[in-house]
């Protein structure tokens, strides 16, 4: 019985919260993935960002406590840098992901933004300074409107409309809201409007560009967009993050060739560091992933720019 009752229960926290206007993307992922409960240090401060530095010092973890999943990894993303993390299925890049957001702690090392441990501030000041654009987005059944607006920071009033359009056109999706008869107040989900891949995507965009948040956490989609729409939003995304401490988990490697730094990982390890051209020098685990997607996908244009 249980069993049948916890989604409804969750649902009901997933209400609750948004009313409260607390929920982001992130949030979601923790109910679906945590079962943990990660809880602030009593007393804990704010992150106080001055510079988004993120540094991962040396962290190993596992889910389970039989099954280590990162060892002892380390890298600095510097303040405004784009870093990438590339690897095979299941080499522990959205762990990765689900640290910085502290949904976990790690067994051992600590990661740090600004010099600031993440166990030691509070969770909300910490979620509130990470942006998410997530592989699939989730939209509620609500207005498009709504779907953006909810990415406001918490505690700072009802964002103005000029900032929802604002940060619509930044994620390139105004136009497409302008020509919908209803604009803004379009229902869009389940029982309104349905809106395509791309389309999603940029709703969790614009929602990302409302909280400005000084870094960002890009996880790439695998599927679902055409190439075109691919071109697009990455084009978008590039602009969105200037300026930005970026992480971006991708598949593709086209899509972060121009990374300042990529992680390379392989079973909970970083095997490689460095810039593209450093990797495919080296000629070793990038260089033999880079050759095999260009094989597969001769669509693909060259390296980075
Ligand atoms: P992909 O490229 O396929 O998304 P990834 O590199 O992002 O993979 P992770 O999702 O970080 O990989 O998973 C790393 C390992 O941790 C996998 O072996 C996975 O089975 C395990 N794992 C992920 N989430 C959980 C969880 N909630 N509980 C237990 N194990 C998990």
């Amino acid at each position: 019985l249980m069993q049948l009752f916890r989604p409804l229960d969750m649902l009901g926290w997933v209400y609750r919260t948004i009313r409260q206007g607390l929920i982001d993307m992130a949030d979601m992922f923790r109910l679906m993935d945590t079962s943990v409960e990660v809880e602030d240090a009593p007393g804990a401060p704010a992150l106080v960002i001055r510079r988004p530095t993120v540094t991962f010092d040396n962290v190993s973890f596992g889910y389970d406590k039989d099954r280590q999943i990162l060892h002892g990894l380390s890298f600095e993303a510097p303040a405004g840098a784009h870093i990438a993390l590339v690897g095979p299925s299941g080499a522990g890049k959205s762990t990765i992901g689900r640290l910085l957001f502290r949904f976990y702690d790690p067994w051992e090392g600590r990661i740090l933004i600004d010099g600031q441990d993440i166990r030691e501030v509070t969770q909300e000041s910490l979620r509130r300074a990470i942006g998410i654009v997530p592989q699939d987005s989730v939209l509620f059944n609500d207005t498009i409107g709504y779907n953006i607006e909810y990415g406001a920071p918490w505690g700072q009033g009802d964002p103005t409309p000029e900032a929802v359009r604002q940060a619509a056109a930044d994620a390139a999706i105004l136009p497409f809201i302008e020509s919908l008869p209803n604009k803004f107040d379009t229902e869009v989900g389940e029982r309104g409007l349905k809106l395509s891949g791309g389309e999603k995507q940029r709703v969790a965009i614009a929602r990302t560009l409302l909280k400005d948040p000084p870094i960002l956490l890009l996880d790439e989609a695998t599927s679902a967009l055409d190439s075109r729409t691919e071109q697009d939003i990455l084009a978008t995304l590039r602009n969105i993050s200037c300026n930005r401490t970026t992480i971006a988990i991708a598949h593709r490697l086209s899509t972060i060739a121009d990374a300042d730094l990529i992680n390379v990982m392989e079973a909970g390890r970083i095997v490689e560091q460095g810039s593209h051209n450093d990797l495919l020098r080296r000629d070793g685990l990038y260089a033999e992933m880079w050759s095999r997607q260009q094989n597969e996908d001769s669509a693909v244009p060259e390296a980075a720019e």
